[in-house]
């Protein structure tokens, strides 16, 4: 399991490594089996491919896909990110990414329209600078970016918890397609469907569970663990929901390269004892 990463970002979405660094840096960190998983884009996928011939890695198709779910008594919404990896076919998803990107696109608007009577400048052009003039390539780390270089903030989480983060007033969600719908999009593309890091969604305990649990019922084939860093309570809960309905695991580092220098490429959780990785399936 060591030598595997299933979950990078490139300078496709908010990495800062394009996707022929990416597989050099994976390369020299002794990786063999690298997944992209770019924020609701595949772009990346083709460059990554072609740097890694004639070399002892293999690229996994993948993509992180911004979905939303919500519990059957509540009916509050809450985002979800789920990482899809190994498309044998993957035409019904690029219809999906289709559609993503175009509420990805609209919504980095929205974000900078709210921002304008807060800070008084329009920030939007800024950003797309920062995605090469693509809009459905901003996200908020994009954003962040931004108001950090004109001094808004210090750092690119005061710019989360001042400005666009739950809750703040140039806060946009993102109205991706649900849970149920795109596990189903997944496999009809033959791919797996993987939540990505079930413990980083702010939510308590028992909506963890009922993410896991329903992530489960809709035919979802795997659980990220959680990184070493998270305390060892926070990894045997979802040991324990990984045990209980019967999935599999994914290991990712989740690396953005120098927008987040603490996370370091190839930087993976141990796997347990008796916990089947997703890899093993791979076509
Ligand atoms: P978006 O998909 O446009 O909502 O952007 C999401 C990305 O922003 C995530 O993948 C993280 O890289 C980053 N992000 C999300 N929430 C926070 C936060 N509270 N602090 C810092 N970065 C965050
Ligand atoms: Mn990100
Ligand atoms: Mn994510
Ligand atoms: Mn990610």
């Amino acid at each position: 399991m060591i030598g595997v990463d299933l979950h990078t970002h490139s300078n496709i979405s908010d990495g800062t490594l394009a996707p022929d660094l990416l597989v050099r840096a994976a390369l020299e960190k002794g990786i063999h089996t690298l997944a992209l998983t770019d924020h609701d884009t595949m772009d990346g996928l083709f460059q990554a491919e072609q740097t890694a011939l004639d070399h002892p890695i293999r690229i996994i198709s993948g993509v992180e896909i911004s979905s939303q779910w919500s519990r059957p008594t509540t009916n509050k919404n809450y985002g979800v990110h789920i990482v899809a990896l190994n498309m044998q076919n993957p035409e019904p998803l690029y219809q999906l990414l289709q559609q993503q990107k175009r509420i990805r696109a609209e919504r980095a608007k929205q974000i900078c329209d709210l921002l304008l009577p807060l800070i008084n400048v329009d920030i939007y052009e800024d950003v797309l600078a920062l995605v090469d003039h693509v809009p459905d390539r901003v996200t908020r780390t994009h954003i962040a970016k931004v108001l950090v270089a004109k001094g808004f903030v210090a750092r690119p989480q005061q710019a989360f918890d001042k400005y666009i983060k739950e809750g703040k007033k140039a806060y946009v969600k993102f109205d991706g397609l649900g849970l149920e719908e795109t596990i189903r999009v997944i496999h009809e593309s033959q791919g797996f469907a993987v939540l990505a890091h079930p413990t980083r969604y702010d939510l308590s305990a028992t909506n963890v569970r009922c993410l896991i649990e329903l992530f489960a019922q809709y035919g979802g084939d795997a659980v990220e663990l959680p990184p070493a860093i998270e305390p060892a309570s926070t990894r045997q809960m979802v040991d324990r929901m990984i045990a209980q309905f019967n999935l599999k695991v994914s290991v990712g580092s989740d690396f953005h390269g120098d927008n987040m220098p603490w996370i370091k490429l190839g930087n993976i959780p141990r796997v347990k004892e008796g916990q089947v990785g997703i890899w093993e399936s791979f076509k």
